[in-house]
């Protein structure tokens, strides 16, 4: 068997399509969805995210402010713009750039963001209302992934599903949404980190397995079963001389091997990364429609 690959960049331009219809329509009402992102620092693989960001606006039709302010900047100076933000009626989103230099405290800082334009989807109360099946906005990373799932046909009711990492980025969020009594979800889901005794054991039971270990060749062959679905969610840097940069991104699970063995998987790049850049953009969309009375789909 050769799996079928899974094209989160055609899935993520067809949502782009989809979202660019749907501002437009929005702006017809007299309503621009906008997005605060503030990055502090100068740490460069935050700083592409962030222009990254600010195209992906554009493309849509959002409208974004950005914030790139210095390293030294402080605690109070940083939770002040959020707050500012947070009652700016333009912005239905505001993002804080992680990771934040040392001398920030993180929580304090994603504490302090309106849990109402948390589009990040970090915030306890958005992370509580996620696990007990209300409406919420939903991590970009793990909802990005359930869209890959449904957009490819895949079923997850009643699926045994294997998650390698338990971070509360992708695995935590991502167990906790495929559980819920809900359509495109009822799934079993077991949750191994690097504790677990005897990976393979749990991975070649997996109907569908997502990667999120942050580990090359986490997933070989031999760990996974005749036509499971395949989710690479590792982004890993290895040296590749042949490269300007010196390195290429490869992802947790052994491509080559295993695309033999599964019916589907995602590559990486081109997989679940261009699926967390949409998500995105979908929340601020969303809660342009919930800040001017129009339902959460
Ligand atoms: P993380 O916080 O480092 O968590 C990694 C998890 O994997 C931990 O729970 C760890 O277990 C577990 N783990 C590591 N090695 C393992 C092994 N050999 N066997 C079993 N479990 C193992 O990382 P993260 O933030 O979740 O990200 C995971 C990967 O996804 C990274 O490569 C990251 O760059 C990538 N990522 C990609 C996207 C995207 O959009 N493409 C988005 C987010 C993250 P312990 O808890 O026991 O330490």
């Amino acid at each position: 068997m050769t799996a079928r690959i899974i094209d989160g960049k055609q899935i993520a331009s067809d949502m782009r399509d989809e979202l660019k219809e749907e501002v437009a329509r929005l702006k017809k009402q007299g309503i621009v969805p906008g997005l605060a992102v503030i990055l502090v620092g100068d740490d460069p693989a935050s700083q592409s995210y962030v222009n990254y960001k600010e195209r992906d606006c554009q493309e849509v039709g959002i409208y974004s402010d950005n914030y790139r302010l210095p390293t030294e900047t402080t605690q109070k100076e940083l939770i002040n713009l959020v707050h500012e933000k947070n009652n700016d009626t333009k912005i239905h989103g505001v993002l804080v750039q992680i990771p934040l230099p040392k001398h920030l405290d993180e929580s304090e800082v994603l504490l302090a963001i309106d849990p109402a334009k948390d589009v990040d989807g970090f915030h306890p109360i958005n992370v509580g209302k996620m696990v007990i099946g209300e409406k919420s906005f939903l991590p970009c990373t793990p909802h990005g992934i359930v869209q890959l799932l449904v957009r490819s046909g895949v079923t997850i009711e009643g699926a045994e599903v294997v998650i390698v990492g338990r971070s509360n980025l992708v695995g935590k969020p991502l167990a906790n949404m495929l559980i819920q009594k809900k359509p495109n979800a009822n799934a079993t889901v077991t949750i191994c980190h690097t504790r677990t005794k005897d990976l393979a054991s749990h991975t070649k039971r997996a109907d569908i397995l997502i990667a999120a270990a942050g580990r090359v060749n986490t997933i070989t062959a031999d760990m996974v079963k005749d036509g499971a679905v395949v989710i690479d969610v590792g982004v890993n840097r290895i040296e590749d001389t042949t490269k300007r940069s010196g390195f290429r991104l490869v992802g947790d699970v052994d491509f080559e091997s295993v695309k033999k063995k599964a019916s589907m998987i995602t590559p990486v790049p081109g997989g679940v990364g261009p699926m967390t850049r949409i998500m995105l953009l979908y929340n601020t969309v969303e809660s342009a429609k919930i800040a001017t009375g129009l339902e959460m789909e």
